[in-house]
């Protein structure tokens, strides 16, 4: 048998599913087990291919809005990334029993952007246009309430109503280093901007990317499990670029893997985004152990103990006649 080349891993720790993630699959499991298919959920549930086939495959309906839903007594759930306020309003208008899964590390970013706006601030969202975070952010405050700014560039060209009264908020899973550059020219500008103590990027993006940091520049590649549509997954790949990493590469599945990049490297580092499973991280290892002779070890950067409430309805015996 023809021998191996050997490999040494260096997985990042923290790594994987959070408290949000987790928080919100548990809840359409929960609400299968207890009301029976289907669930209705509003977007993917988390930005995970792989979650949302297995929940599909266990009964959920994933919509992209309420409208594509027919009259039910079925729960309908709202995604992890949060909704704007028109959406808990027209499900209301609708009779339907619905179980919100928006993070609460977003939800508190809405109370943030509230209670600014009711403080007579402007408010500046940094943040990606189009992201269900953002779409769902900029909708608690009427139209024309935020204004969202990309990049520095952004920051640079922005002109407000006045600039005595403004406030900034974020979107959660941004790059900490570019949200430092944005807020750092919004200040430049504005030193009187109010705003978080530091940003509102979550624990868990924060703890993935320092972790990518230090392990980035001790390997000659790195992977990221997690999909394309991930907003944490794919800032840990440009991390990872910009800590001096040649090779990065987010991938979904160990069968997307193209094996012709990797060829003679002789280390590689592994994380996984917030909505990738851990099994999705061992299928990626045992792909590699199959062509290396590989020696695995953790590089641990942050401990986490976080953990959400799911809501009451879901940890009681009612049932859905009942609620
Ligand atoms: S990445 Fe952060 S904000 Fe998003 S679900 Fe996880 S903990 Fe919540």
């Amino acid at each position: 048998m023809e021998k191996r080349p050997h490999l040494d891993i260096v997985l990042c720790a923290p790594r994987g599913f959070c408290a949000g993630v987790d928080r919100a699959i548990q809840i359409v499991e929960l609400a299968l087990e207890k009301y029976g298919a289907p669930v209705y959920v509003r977007h993917a549930i988390v930005h995970n291919k792989y979650v949302v086939e297995g929940l599909k495959a266990k009964g959920a309906v994933f919509v992209e809005e309420l409208d594509e839903i027919p009259e039910t007594e079925s729960p309908v759930v709202f995604s992890a990334h949060g909704v704007p306020k028109s959406v808990p309003a027209d499900a209301r208008s609708r009779n339907m029993f619905f179980l919100d899964a928006t993070c609460p590390l977003v939800s508190k970013v809405h109370v943030e952007a509230q209670r600014h706006f009711e403080e007579g601030h402007e408010i500046v969202l940094i943040g990606h246009e189009g992201h269900p975070e953002v779409v769902g952010t900029m909708g608690q405050l009427p139209p024309g309430a935020v204004t969202l700014i990309e990049t520095v560039e952004d920051a640079n060209r922005f002109v407000p109503k006045n600039p005595d009264t403004l406030a900034f908020v974020t979107q959660t899973t941004l790059s900490v280093d570019d949200t430092r550059e944005i807020v750092a020219a919004l200040k430049a500008r504005f030193p009187a901007i109010n705003g978080p103590h530091k940003e509102d990027i979550c624990y868990a993006t924060t703890n993935r990317q320092e972790a990518i940091k230090a392990v980035a520049p001790m390997v000659e590649a790195m992977i990221v499990v997690g999909s394309p549509n991930s907003s944490n997954s794919q800032r840990l790949v440009e991390v990872a670029l910009r800590a001096g990493c040649r090779i990065a590469t987010l991938v979904d599945r160990a069968s997307e893997i193209d094996w012709s990049v990797y060829g003679d490297i002789k280390s590689l580092g592994v994380s996984a985004g917030a909505s990738a499973p851990e099994s999705l991280v061992v299928e990626v290892l045992d792909a590699f152990a199959a062509r290396y002779d590989v020696k695995v070890e953790t590089k641990t950067t942050a401990e986490e103990r976080i953990a959400f409430n799911i809501p009451k309805v879901l940890r009681t015996l009612e049932t859905a006649s009942g609620r």
